[in-house]
């Protein structure tokens, strides 16, 4: 099982910040903003590559709900998946950074030295 199975299972502890039946949010363990959020499936698919318009459309609203609740909808955020090893995706279960709470620079989720930027 994948560690954001694990996750999801609650059998790898995680700073949960939203979960309906078909989706899970949770705290990034190595924040890159003030608001680093991952949004998941319940489902494992590997990346955006494997997922379908109906599995999307759900991630839609579940991503706009978060952005309410953690209250960066007016401020601006983005949203962010990285696909395979150009895209430089580590953990191969679909997710979608969720990125807010200040000005980001473009280079967010590349940068070695991410503490720079909060
Ligand atoms: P990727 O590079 O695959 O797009 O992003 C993977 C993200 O998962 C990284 O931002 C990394 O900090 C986060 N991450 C990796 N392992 C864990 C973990 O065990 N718990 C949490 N909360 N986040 C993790
Ligand atoms: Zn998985």
């Amino acid at each position: 099982m994948c560690l954001f199975c694990k996750i999801v299972n609650k059998e790898i502890p995680s700073n949960i910040v939203a979960e309906n039946d078909d989706f899970f949010a949770f705290h990034d363990i190595n924040p890159k903003a003030p608001v680093h959020i991952l949004a998941i499936p319940k489902l494992h698919v590997d990346s955006f590559a494997e997922t379908t318009p109906e599995m999307m459309a759900g991630m839609t609203s579940f991503i706009q709900e978060i952005t309410k609740t953690e209250n960066i909808k007016d401020s601006g955020y983005r949203v962010i998946t990285n696909i395979g090893e150009n895209g430089g995706q580590e953990v191969k279960h679909l997710h979608f950074h969720i990125l807010g709470g200040a000005k980001l620079s473009w280079d967010h989720l590349t940068d070695s030295n991410p503490k720079a930027f909060l």
